[in-house]
C-alpha cells in the first residue's frame, strides 16, 4: 500500500542477513570462528534483516541454530547450546534507516545551505531508530511489516511527530493527503499492543498553536498513560528556508504559548499527576522566562529534543558548584579560557560561568557564537560549526577553548559544515577541549 515509500535505504534493510564488524576474543563468537565480514542470515530458521532482529531471535534461547554466510561466499549452518544468558561477544553493523514520504512545511532538509554535506539532508523515518535513539517518526507510511514488527519485537517507546490531532492540518503541515495524514488507527494498534508514546508538536505559528494546539493536547492526553508525553517544541526557520506559509517565532508569541499552556498543564497535573505537555525550552528562552522547576519535568521524558536540558544542566551545575566548595580547584590559574555556546543558552551559562569563577578563582569567559551557516534565527550548541567559531575567533580569551560536544559529530572529529576539529584549533591557534557536561566537571574539579 504504501509501496511509493520504499527507497533504496529500504531496499538494504531488506538485504538478506546483518553483517558481523566485531567478534570480541573469548567469547562464544569466537569459539564459533565467526569473523568480521560473516552475514547472519537465520536464527533458529526465522530471516534476519538487522542487528535488532538478531537480538530478539537470539535472546534468551539457549538452543539456537544459525545460518551464516562467510564472508568467503561460503554458507554454514551452526547449531550451539549456550549457557543462560551467554553473550555471542558479536557486534553488527549499524541499521540503514528508512527515510521519509513526507513533505513538511518546516523540514529542516528544506533548511540547509545549497552546498550541505548530503548527510544533512537525510530524512530518517524509521520506527527502528525511534525505539533505539528516540527519533521521531510520522508514521504516515509504516509498512505492514514494519507495524507487525513493533508489536512482535515490542519496540517500545516509540516517539511520534503527531504535529496536530485536526487532520486537515496535520496534512498540511506534513504535504501529505488527509488518509495519509491519519494515524489514529496505527496508534491504536500500537497502544492496544503495550506499546508507549512520545508524541512531538512542532508548533508552527498561526498553523497549529492557539485551539489547535489546545485540542491536539486534550486528545493525546486521554490516551495517558499510553501516551506518556507530549513535546512542544517551535519551528525553527534558517536563512534558507522561506516558505512563506511559515512565520517565523518571536519572544511575544513564546510568551503567549507559555501563558496558555501553562493553563492546560495545570490541569492536566490535577487530573494525570504529570505535566504530560512540555514545552521545549527554545520556548521559554526566547520568551525571556526561567525554565521551570525540577518537579515540573518529571522523569525528563522528552530531553533529548530540548524539554529539560536547561533544568537539568542547572542541577548538575548546581551539584559542580557544591563539589567545588567542598573540594575547591588545586590550580585555578590553569582555568583561564573560553566556553563557548548557542546564542539562547549564552545568558544562562554566562550566569553559570560568573558564579563558578567567583567562587574558584577560574577566568572562563563564555562566548555566544552567533550561527551564520543557518542564519541568527539558529540558536542552539549543537548547530554550531567550524565557520561559525572561527567568526567568533576575535572574542577567545585565554589559554584553551571549550566546543560543547553536540557541535561535532557523534561519530566523527568533525563539525556540520565540515571542518574538522584538528583543523579547526590551528586555524584558531588555541588547544580545543570537546567537552560533555561531564568532561567539563573534571576539568574544573579534577577526578
Ligand atoms: S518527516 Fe521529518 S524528515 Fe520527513 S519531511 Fe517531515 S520534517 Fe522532513
Amino acid at each position: 500500500m504504501y509501496e511509493f515509500a520504499v527507497t533504496p535505504a529500504v531496499t538494504q534493510i531488506r538485504r538478506r542477513g546483518v553483517t558481523i564488524t566485531e567478534v570480541a576474543p573469548g567469547t562464544l563468537g569466537a569459539e564459533l570462528e565467526l569473523e568480521p565480514g560473516d552475514r547472519v542470515l537465520r536464527v533458529n530458521g526465522r530471516a534476519v534483516r538487522d542487528y535488532l532482529d538478531f537480538r530478539f531471535q537470539a535472546g534468551g534461547e539457549t538452543e539456537l541454530t544459525l545460518g551464516v554466510l562467510k564472508r568467503g561466499g561460503e554458507e554454514w549452518e551452526i547449531e550451539i547450546e549456550r549457557g543462560e544468558g551467554e553473550d555471542f561477544g558479536l557486534q553488527f553493523e549499524n541499521i540503514v534507516p528508512r527515510q521519509c514520504a513526507n513533505e513538511c512545511l518546516f523540514c529542516f532538509c528544506k533548511g540547509n545551505p545549497p552546498d550541505a554535506r548530503p548527510a544533512l539532508s537525510f530524512r530518517d523515518e524509521d520506527v527502528r531508530l525511534s525505539f533505539l535513539y528516540g527519533n521521531y517518526t510520522t508514521l504516515t507510511s509504516i509498512t505492514e511489516d514494519e507495524m507487525r514488527r513493533v508489536v512482535e519485537q515490542r519496540l517500545t517507546p516509540q516517539y511520534v511527530s503527531v504535529h496536530a490531532t485536526d487532520l486537515k492540518v496535520r496534512a498540511h503541515l506534513l504535504g501529505v493527503d488527509e488518509r495519509r495524514a491519519d494515524i489514529s488507527e496505527k496508534l491504536r494498534r500500537m497502544m492496544d499492543a503495550g506499546i508507549e508514546i512520545h508524541a512531538q508538536v512542532v508548533l508552527c505559528p498561526g498553523i497549529n498553536d492557539g485551539e489547535v494546539l489546545r485540542r491536539t493536547v486534550e486528545d493525546l492526553a486521554a490516551e495517558y498513560p499510553r501516551v506518556r508525553s507530549v513535546a512542544v517544541v517551535p519551528l525553527g526557520l534558517t536563512r534558507y528556508n522561506t516558505d512563506e506559509r511559515l512565520t517565523p517565532v518571536t519572544p511575544e508569541w513564546c510568551r503567549k504559548i507559555i501563558r496558555e499552556v501553562a493553563a492546560l498543564q495545570r490541569e492536566l497535573r490535577a487530573r494525570l499527576g504529570s505535566t504530560f505537555a512540555f514545552l521545549g525550552d527554545e520556548i521559554y528562552l526566547r520568551a525571556g522566562r526561567g525554565v521551570p522547576a525540577r518537579a515540573h519535568y518529571g522523569d525528563y521524558p522528552q530531553i533529548e529534543d530540548g524539554v529539560g536540558m536547561v533544568r537539568s544542566f542547572r542541577e548538575e551545575f548546581a551539584r559542580l558548584m557544591r563539589r567545588l566548595e567542598k573540594r575547591p580547584p588545586r590550580d585555578p590559574s590553569s582555568l583561564r579560557g573560553s566556553v563557548l555556546t548557542g546564542t539562547l543558552f549564552a545568558p544562562v551559562m554566562t550566569d553559570l560561568i560568573g558564579r563558578l569563577n567567583a567562587r574558584t578563582g577560574a577566568r572562563l569567559k563564555v562566548v555566544a557564537v552567533e550561527n551564520r551557516y543557518f542564519g541568527p534565527e539558529i540558536v542552539v550548541a549543537g548547530l554550531m560549526t567550524g565557520g561559525c567559531v572561527l567568526a567568533a575567533r576575535e572574542q577567545l580569551e585565554g589559554d584553551f577553548v571549550v566546543l560543547p560536544s553536540s557541535a561535532r559529530k557523534s561519530d566523527e572529529p568533525v563539525m556540520l559544515d565540515g571542518a574538522r576539529l584538528d583543523e579547526l584549533e590551528r586555524q584558531l591557534g588555541l588547544p580545543l577541549r570537546v567537552l560533555d557536561f561531564e568532561g567539563f566537571a573534571r576539568m574544573v574539579a579534577g577526578g
